[in-house]
């Protein structure tokens, strides 16, 4: 079957081509194929379980021997491609999960065959990542001195934000004794609707997640400001130092955005640091529907957030603002004879990424995210940020005017959590959740609302639209009736 082209598309004992003409060929089918994919995603499930023969297959010894790239590219079209997470798909509505964009799969292709180290010196590709950490401090409402960096997500974005704050409370010196020699007892501060990233970020700091207080919130999630001040200030008669709260800006259950200027105020005046884990709903700012609800996002020392939820780049696309760029210099940057500066030459240029957070060498993250900026438009980025809580809206609607389901958790944003309402409804709501993955028509995700298992729908995908969420209503009433029957039956 293989063609006499496809035959020669492997490298043969090199690393590059043999035969650039057939790799040629070869590469545009590939291409091809994805796009095709890519534009007939609802002929297909959103997601399907590997057959275990399928598993198996990936158990081959490593490959001493090259193949062509045609034949790999095969394995790839039977073996790898329908068996992928169906984030791209418009029934996808499982978890926090970006639907990617043909513009940022292009760009990538690019990055790869650019192959650019963004650890630092003089070339354009750092220049790329600096103009969009430029947007990023408008888009933000941050001061000039402000600065950022890509970073692989929003659970290492986090971790750099605890990071600078510790540096900044313990000082530089910090860096090289350690935790061991200070005085200070450090503690900070979020409400439980925390990402679970957050509390490994301050497991990884060597602080401990004891030193986090986890804060109770009201009925929407957001962070209850009272227990909040009440926690500070018996941490201080304890004789401690509180020294970072984290706000959340859409928290992964609900999509609650903390009173975000009233934690501002409070920081302010403990001298505390104020970092948001902004990881899908920072980028709500390119909503005029969101922005309002991010009122306060501007006077952040650090927000951590994702290109790759809610802005459609595909993964990944982490990214990490402070308001002032050198407290990032102050935890990060390091003097080595080998990151040595010059005035003039490849080891030149005026900002090195690697002086700002923890890794030396960088991929091309940013080329992704400039293109999809700049190919779709912020406008239409928003848009998509707009529809998705429109769409959650029209969910709750749906869920509402239906006897058999439950709200259990409000359209704030763009996630909508409810149940099928049935005597036993915990197994029944998990059963509802795994057969709808399974027949690969939409895929929610489970978690559990006040002790009470829910469905949760995410409507991140800007491909999804009221057909899917009708087909969710319509599954989740379906598969309920069945569960309940089944076990009425028995
Ligand atoms: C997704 C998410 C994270 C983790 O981000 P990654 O990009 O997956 O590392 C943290 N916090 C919230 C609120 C999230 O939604």
């Amino acid at each position: 079957m293989a063609s006499d082209a496809a035959s020669r598309s492997g490298t043969h004992g090199r690393l590059d081509p043999a035969d650039w003409q057939a790799f040629r060929a070869q590469g545009h089918r590939m291409l091809d194929d994805m796009l095709d994919h890519i534009e007939r995603l609802r002929e297909q499930p959103v997601w399907r379980p590997m057959p275990a023969e399928v598993r198996a297959g990936f158990r081959a010894p490593p490959p001493a021997v090259g193949e062509d790239l045609a034949s790999v590219h095969e394995d790839f079209l039977r073996n790898v491609l329908p068996y992928a997470g169906g984030n791209l798909h418009p029934g996808f509505m499982g978890w926090v999960q970006g639907g990617g964009t043909p513009v940022g799969m292009l760009a990538e292709m690019l990055a790869g065959g650019l192959n650019a180290n963004l650890g630092g010196r003089d070339h354009a590709p750092i220049q790329v990542e600096r103009e969009v950490a430029g947007w990023v401090r408008d888009l933000f409402g941050f001061p000039e001195a402000a600065g950022g960096l890509f970073v692989t997500g929003a659970s290492m974005a986090n971790f750099i934000g605890v990071l600078a704050a510790r540096t900044r409370a313990l000082g530089r010196e910090s860096r090289r004794t350690g935790l061991r020699d200070s005085e200070r007892r450090l503690t900070a501060y979020v409400s439980r609707a925390a990402h679970a990233c957050v509390v490994r970020a301050m497991e990884m700091s060597g602080l401990g997640s004891d030193a986090l207080r986890v804060i109770g919130f009201d009925a929407d999630q957001r962070i209850d400001l009272a227990a909040l001040r009440a926690a500070i200030a018996a941490d201080r008669r304890a004789g401690m130092t509180p020294f970072l709260i984290v706000g959340n800006a859409g928290t992964v259950d609900v999509g609650a955005i903390d009173d975000l200027s009233a934690l501002a105020d409070i920081a302010r005046e403990e001298g505390a640091w104020l970092h948001l884990d902004g990881a899908y709903g920072a980028l709500g700012v390119l909503s005029p529907k969101v922005a309002p609800k991010l009122a306060g996002l501007e006077r952040a020392d650090s927000v951590a957030f994702d290109f790759h939820k809610w802005g459609q780049v595909p993964y990944d696309a982490g990214f990490l603002i402070a308001r002032d760029a050198e407290s990032l210099r102050a935890a990060f940057a390091t003097p080595a004879a080998y990151l040595q500066r010059e005035q003039r030459g490849l080891a030149g240029g005026d900002w090195w990424p690697c002086d700002y957070g923890p890794d030396l060498s960088r991929g091309f993250r940013a080329l992704k995210t400039w293109f999809t900026l700049r190919v779709c438009g912020l406008d239409a980025i928003g848009a998509a940020i707009t529809a998705s809580c429109d769409l959650a809206r029209a969910l709750q609607a749906r869920i509402e005017a239906e006897p058999a389901l439950e709200l259990l958790a409000p359209a704030q944003l763009n996630i909508v959590c409810f149940r099928y309402r049935c005597p036993d409804p915990d197994p029944v709501n998990r059963s509802i959740v795994i057969e709808l993955q399974e027949e690969g028509r939409v895929a929610p995700s489970l978690t559990e609302i006040g002790g009470k298992a829910a469905i949760r729908a995410a409507l991140f995908n800007h491909r999804t639209t009221m057909q899917d969420v009708d087909a969710l209503i319509e599954g989740a009433v379906r598969f309920g009736r069945a569960a309940t029957q089944l076990a009425g039956a028995a």
